[in-house]
Formats: structure tokens, C-alpha cells, sequence
């Protein structure tokens, strides 16, 4: 039976990891702050004092934190994960990161003998919650089926994209159509509000044709209603769009409408928004609108 670790439990992590023990998995935890193991420990899971000792602990160690520098901390820093490995060990990055450092952070385990897998995700709080997540995986197949059964403990759209970084790229191109997605119903509503319509009742017309989007349907109501609580923070969506544009520098690519989305997550950065949910772009566009009514 393989023994698992689970590091980084944050608004993702926690109800990640408690879904691999409720389907009977035990877990070596480790967290930066300790307060963010209580609901590990009470059901069930032991904590380790850093990550070279979860990784001594486990087979497979899963990891979700928050940005590309994070994921070489864990992994390469003086307490890292590679430090305690043993050859044959899985290494599974659920964070959104960079493919380029993924494909780097790949080779330099190998190196060891220690495997990985890029296992970013979509489907946000909820889908955490419930089990329900999409998780695009990049890496070697064999080491995919070692890892899939897990992998259907946390998820339901379990997809192996391809080699290393193949699972970042589906997250960059998953962050592009949710930003500009999230832009687009932003726009729409206010122009809604300002051209004098119901905007909840433009929206439930909209709903059943070809403007639907999940995006409307769950962030249209929020912005409707006045709800910002995170689910996704700008500042996450920020360091997102941040990854997709660099890639996109670094090909020679143009990615116009991403850029100008960017731009606005930029604003609210400065404007201390940063922990509202990403549907908060509402409030940018509403900001930015003339006053005058049309
Ligand atoms: P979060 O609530 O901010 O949690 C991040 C966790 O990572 C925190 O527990 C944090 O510890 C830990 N962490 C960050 N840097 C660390 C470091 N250097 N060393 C050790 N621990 C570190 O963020 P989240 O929403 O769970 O997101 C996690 C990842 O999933 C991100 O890459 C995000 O882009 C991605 N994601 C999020 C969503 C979503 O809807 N939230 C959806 C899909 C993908 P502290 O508590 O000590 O800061």
C-alpha cells in the first residue's frame, strides 16, 4: 500500500487532503502554519515537522501552495522534499506554477531518481470540497496510472495531457478562457445596469442561449449579489495571468485579451483588492465606466 503525504493546506489543500481520508487513505501532513493541520489531525492524519520529513514518510507526496517559488522552496529548500526521497518516490505539484520551472523542477528530481507529476486543477473551492475537481496532468503515463487512484479520490475530469509542464500549459489555457470569461460577464453586466435593464433578469435571459457560460451562471449571480469572498483571490488570478503572460513573452506570442485583463488584476492589486475572488473584475469595470448614464 503506498503512504501519502500532503503539503500546503490552504483554501485547496485542507479539503483535498481530507477527501484522500475519507476514501481511507492515511496521510503525513505539513503545513507552515500549524494551525492549518487541525482539521487533518482530528481526522486522522499525523504532521511531520517539515517536508524532507513527509517525504521520508511517503511514496507519494502531494503538494498544492501558492506560486512557482514556493513549489522550489518545498521541493528543493533546506527542509525540501528532495532531501528526503527515496529513488522511486512520486513527487505530484497541484500548485499553478510555471511549465518552463516545471519542466526544470522535473529534470532535476529525475536527476535523483525521484518521479513528478504537474497535477494543476480547476473547479475551485467547491470542486476542492466536493471531490469534483478537473485535474490536467503532465508527466510519464506509467507514473500517471501509479498515481491515478488518487488522483479519482480528489477529482472526477482526470486528464493526462501529456510529458512534464503538459499539465501547466492546460492550466495557463484554462486561466486565459476563466479570466477572459470573467471579463466578459463583468462587461456585459454593467452595461446591462447602465443601459437601464434588470441585470438578473438579463442574466437568466442570457443563461439559456448561446451566451451561456459557467462563468455567468456561478460569478454573474456573486457580482449580482454583492459577493467578493474568495474562492479565487486576484492575488492568485493575478500570479496566474502573470504565468500565462511570461510564457507567452517568452514564445513570441500575443495574447491581447489576457493582457488587458491583466491590467485590471494589476489595479486592484495597487487597490488592495487582492484577497476578493476574481469575480470582484466587476467592481473594476463599474470603476472604469463613465459616470454619465447612457
Ligand atoms: P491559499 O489558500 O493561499 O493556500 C496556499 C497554501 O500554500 C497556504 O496554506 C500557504 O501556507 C501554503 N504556502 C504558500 N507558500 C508556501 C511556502 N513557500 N512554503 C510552505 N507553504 C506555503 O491558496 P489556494 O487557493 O489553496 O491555492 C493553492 C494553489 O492552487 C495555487 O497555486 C492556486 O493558483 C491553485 N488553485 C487555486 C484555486 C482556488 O479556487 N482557490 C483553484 C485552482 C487552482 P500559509 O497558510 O502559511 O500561507
Amino acid at each position: 500500500m503506498e503512504r501519502i503525504g500532503f503539503i500546503g493546506l490552504g483554501i485547496m489543500g485542507r479539503p483535498m487532503a481530507l477527501n484522500l481520508t475519507r476514501k481511507g487513505h492515511g496521510l503525513t501532513v505539513w503545513a507552515r502554519r500549524r494551525e492549518s493541520v487541525a482539521p487533518l489531525t482530528e481526522a486522522g492524519a499525523r504532521v511531520a515537522a517539515s517536508p524532507r520529513e513527509v517525504a521520508r514518510e511517503a511514496d507519494i507526496v502531494f503538494l498544492i501552495v501558492s506560486d512557482t517559488p514556493d513549489v522550489e522552496q518545498v521541493i528543493f529548500g533546506g527542509d525540501g522534499i528532495a532531501h528526503g526521497a527515496a529513488r522511486g518516490t512520486v513527487v505530484v505539484d497541484m500548485s499553478t506554477i510555471s511549465p518552463a520551472t516545471t519542466r526544470d523542477l522535473a529534470g532535476q528530481l529525475a536527476q535523483r531518481g525521484i518521479e513528478m507529476l504537474d497535477a494543476p486543477v480547476s473547479g475551485g473551492e467547491t470542486g476542492a470540497v466536493q471531490g469534483t475537481l478537473s485535474i490536467m496532468v503532465g508527466g510519464k503515463p506509467e507514473v500517471f496510472e501509479r498515481v491515478k487512484p488518487f488522483f479519482q479520490c480528489m477529482g472526477k475530469n482526470i486528464v493526462h495531457v501529456g510529458p512534464a509542464g503538459a499539465g501547466q500549459v492546460a492550466k495557463a489555457c484554462n486561466q486565459i478562457l476563466a479570466a477572459v470569461n470573467i471579463e466578459g460577464v463583468a462587461e456585459a453586466l454593467n452595461f446591462a445596469i447602465r443601459a437601464g435593464a434588470d441585470p438578473r433578469k438579463v442574466r437568466e435571459a442570457l443563461l439559456g442561449g448561446f451566451a451561456y457560460s459557467k462563468a455567468l451562471e456561478v460569478h454573474g449571480q456573486r457580482m449580482l449579489d454583492g459577493d467578493f469572498k474568495p474562492g479565487f483571490k486576484i492575488r492568485l488570478f493575478q500570479k496566474d495571468l502573470g504565468i500565462v503572460l511570461d510564457s507567452a513573452h517568452q514564445m513570441g506570442l500575443a495574447l491581447p485579451a489576457a493582457a488587458m485583463v491583466a491590467q485590471h488584476f494589476n489595479a486592484q492589486m495597487g487597490a488592495g483588492e487582492g484577497d476578493l475572488d476574481g469575480n470582484s473584475l466587476f467592481r473594476v469595470i463599474d470603476r472604469i465606466s463613465a459616470a454619465k448614464e447612457l
